[in-house]
């Protein structure tokens, strides 16, 4: 248990690859603040098997990260309740598919806010204690959409090449005080995020469910696999660990070979 008496908190972890990252931490006894959305009775389940998990205490913050006075207060909170944050992993994130001309405009706003303005938020708050423990590991949930584009995601592809850039700015900011901030950059994994945007691309393309899953979102993963949330969560433990301290700035890739092509 290398991750005893840290504490991580994971944005948009009560789903998906964020509750995955949740339970790979804890099961290397880090303390745990995880942070969503989604049905009470479901998410305290959760909390409770981080804790038998970790042998150590995990929280729940149930803030909105798309307003900033939210994820003050929900930073301030844990740091008041754990006595700082060791391992902060920005992963909070949510998509729309749309030609650009007609793309909503509170749908850009809010992909903008949530998954890139958050980050900068949670960051910089997170930096002073991990700057005086000299001790720190910032993680991005970024994407394949970090590094290349696909049509109708315009708001989603300028988020998280954004945010690739804010990792490669902070990384160099941090380099000298044992903090590292890296990038993992998935192709499609099988979250609900993905089941989400199926839909909306059948309409965009004019396609039916069988054609988007195989000609639009496998067809760009020359694996044909779609990653796991258990493969990306291997990486931020990985990431976390004493040996992965000269990885810095980097944006790790796991694509099934996505962006090689
Ligand atoms: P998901 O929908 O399963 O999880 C999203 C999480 O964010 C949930 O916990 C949700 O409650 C939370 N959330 C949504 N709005 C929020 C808000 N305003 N404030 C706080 N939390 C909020 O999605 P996922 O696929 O696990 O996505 C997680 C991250 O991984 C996202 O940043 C996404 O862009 C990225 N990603 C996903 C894939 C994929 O194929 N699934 C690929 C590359 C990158």
């Amino acid at each position: 248990m290398f991750l005893k008496g840290k504490t991580a908190l994971v944005t948009g972890s009560t789903s998906g690859i964020g509750l995955a990252y949740a339970k790979a931490l804890a099961a290397e006894g880090a303390n745990i603040v995880i942070n969503g959305f989604g049905e009470e009775a479901a998410i305290e389940a959760e909390r409770q098997g981080l804790e038998t998990l970790s042998g150590a205490r995990a929280a729940y913050s149930a803030h909105d990260l798309t307003k900033p006075d939210q994820i003050e207060a929900m930073m301030a909170g844990a740091i008041a309740d754990f006595g700082g944050i060791d391992i902060l992993i920005n992963n909070a994130g949510v998509q729309h598919v749309a030609p650009v001309e007609e793309f909503p405009v509170d749908k850009w706003d809010l992909i903008i806010a949530l998954n890139l303005t958050s980050a900068f938020h949670t960051t910089r708050l997170a930096l002073p204690g991990m700057k005086a423990r000299k001790w720190g590991r910032i993680i991005q949930t970024a994407s394949a959409h970090s590094l290349v584009a696909s049509p109708f995601k315009s708001a989603y592809v300028t988020a998280k090449h954004g945010i690739a850039g804010f990792t490669k700015t902070v990384a160099l900011e941090t380099a000298t005080f044992g903090i590292t901030v890296n990038c993992i950059s998935p192709g499609y994994v099988w979250t609900p995020l993905v089941e989400k945007q199926i839909p909306d691309t059948m309409k965009a393309r004019g396609m039916t469910k069988e054609q988007v899953m195989n000609d639009v979102l496998l067809a760009s993963q020359p694996t044909k696999q779609f990653v796991t949330v258990e493969q990306v969560a291997a990486m931020a433990l990985f990431l976390c660990r004493d040996e992965a301290a000269g990885i810095t700035g980097a944006n790790m890739s796991i694509d099934g070979g996505w962006t090689a092509q």
